[in-house]
């Protein structure tokens, strides 16, 4: 399994799953989510409305990861994951690397080669991108031995100090 990073914008990466910052209600929201639902087009919406009529009636619990169709994004599948929001007061690490662990097994399922992800939590949910990036890469390598169909897990930072965080983190 390769770990790259990019800098741009997750909705135009041409890989098998885009992985989406989503929270648990499905229903969209800013920063990432946002995006996907703008440029992904009402499929995913869709998808997600079904989701919440069925498997996750109470939303979709954080550290959890869930996949649907990607509508109009050049990928196949967004896989939809909530982070955790950051906390002074306590630990939440096992739940942002849960993220990370969550999603490639989603993938995995899906025989994914090819996986983009965003920095989880760092915008809106407030965690220092730093601390995010130590966690997200750990998660991923420790991911590695029991994920067989990924080949490529490619994080897409938005601006250049993201880029240059993870970079500075994967050595
Ligand atoms: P969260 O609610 O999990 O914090 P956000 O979407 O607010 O999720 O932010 C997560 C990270 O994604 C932030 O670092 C933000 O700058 C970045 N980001 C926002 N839009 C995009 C995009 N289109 N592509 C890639 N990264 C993005």
């Amino acid at each position: 399994m390769n770990i790259t990073l990019v800098q741009g914008d997750i909705t135009a990466q041409r890989v098998d799953a885009v992985v989406n910052a989503a929270n648990s209600s499905l229903m969209g929201g800013g920063g990432v989510d946002g995006a996907i639902h703008r440029r992904g087009g009402p499929d995913i919406l869709r998808a997600c409305r079904e989701l919440r009529a069925g498997r996750f009636g109470r939303g979709l619990p954080t550290g959890q990861a869930v996949a649907t169709t990607a509508g109009l994004l050049p990928a196949r599948w967004v896989i939809h994951t909530v982070g955790p929001v950051h906390s002074a007061a306590e630990d939440r690490s096992h739940l942002l690397a849960s993220c990370y662990r969550e999603s490639l097994r989603v993938a995995d399922e899906l025989e994914a080669a090819t996986v983009a992800f965003p920095a989880i939590s760092t915008g809106i949910y407030g965690w220092p991108m730093d601390d995010a990036a130590r966690i997200a890469l750990a998660a991923v390598r420790a991911a590695e031995t029991s994920v067989t169909s990924v080949t490529e897990v490619r994080f897409v930072l938005f601006d250049s100090a993201a880029y240059e965080v993870f970079a500075a983190r994967l050595g």
